[in-house]
């Protein structure tokens, strides 16, 4: 267990003071161990996977940073499908790579989501018309208010999904690896898919900047084009509040609901402008914003 670790570095705004104790796990083992830890120090505690949808106080986090170092990756054959059964501190595009090695296809969209496989799990990640749970057979995880923490397995039905939730975020648990159901298909072609929706996702987002992702998640509503809901970007971008920049933060010019560390952004900058934003949203369409982005 490491004392006092800056925890900037190991998120996508760059942005997060110290965690009073810090580990990184890469077995049950260490998960188990690091929980008992949080547990007789009666201390709070919280899994950072690739710091790619959370928001970390300047001040920091008084508790225990478990960091999710866990990467093994196997495969089940299974006749026409394919089974990868990946740890969670795997990155999605590493799971998808693997799956490609072993001749199954179709996680071309999701891979292209930043983060690890725990992050995607907890909040259902999501893009164009894909969604995690589409994948997901079944999740390993430990519930920390069991009496003797121990690892169980859920499966699909008992998992929760919904847009930007599953009960790995609703009631805390922390998930160590799923299985992932993936189909036998052209390889090569699945490569060049996700060559091009990287492509796409690099033209509509604000690369290469220091973000979070979607900082807001998007309503179900219909206030703007098409009738499947309304993201938050469109309403920010409506709301005219697109470029606006409190101190080092500012709202991405290319994409509203993208906030951006332009490069000293403090907490309170990024918090401010988040502010701001949901009461201009308000005011014009009567719409609360809630955070996509886990705030600590
Ligand atoms: C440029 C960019 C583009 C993005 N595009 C998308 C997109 O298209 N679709 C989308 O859905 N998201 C998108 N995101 C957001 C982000 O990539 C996803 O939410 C991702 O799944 C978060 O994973 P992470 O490992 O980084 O999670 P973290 O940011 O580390 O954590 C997020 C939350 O998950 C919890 N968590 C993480 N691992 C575990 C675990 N093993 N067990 C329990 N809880 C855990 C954390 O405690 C925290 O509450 C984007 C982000 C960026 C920076």
């Amino acid at each position: 267990m490491q004392e006092n670790i800056e925890l900037s570095k190991y998120t996508s705004f760059r942005i997060g003071g110290p965690a009073s104790f810090f580990v990184e796990a890469k077995t049950d083992a260490n998960f188990l161990s690091a929980l008992n830890f949080s547990r007789e120090h009666n201390l709070p505690f919280f899994v950072l996977g690739g710091g790619t949808n959370i928001l970390i106080n300047d001040q920091g986090f008084k508790g225990v940073v478990i960091r999710n170092q866990s990467k093994n990756l196997s495969f089940e054959d299974q006749g026409e499908e394919g089974l990868v059964i990946a740890d969670t501190g795997n990155v999605l595009a590493m799971i998808n790579q693997f799956g490609n090695k072993n001749g199954v296809v179709g996680f071309e969209k999701l891979a292209t989501v930043p983060g690890t496989l725990g992050g995607a799990i907890y909040n259902n990640a999501h893009w164009k018309d894909d969604l995690l749970s589409k994948h997901i057979k079944w999740v390993d995880v430990i519930d920390p208010t069991d009496k003797e923490l121990k690892v169980k397995r859920l499966d699909i039905t008992e998992l929760d999904f919904k847009y930007d939730s599953s009960v790995i975020k609703t009631k805390n648990l922390i998930a160590l690896r799923a299985g992932i159901l993936l189909f036998k298909g052209d390889v090569s072609k699945s490569k060049k898919i996700y060559a091009e929706y990287v492509k796409s996702r690099t033209e509509s987002q604000p690369y290469g900047t220091l973000n979070s992702g979607c900082m807001f998640q998007n309503i179900s509503q219909n206030l703007g084009p098409g009738n499947h809901g309304t993201s938050a970007g469109y309403l920010i971008d409506q709301a005219g509040l697109k470029g606006l920049k409190i101190g080092g933060a500012q709202i991405s010019e290319k994409h509203g609901n993208f906030f951006i560390n332009t490069g000293n952004a403090s907490s309170d900058d990024i918090l401010k402008l988040a502010e701001t934003c949901k009461a201009k949203v308000k005011e014009k369409f009567g719409v609360e914003l809630e955070f996509e982005v886990k705030i600590v």
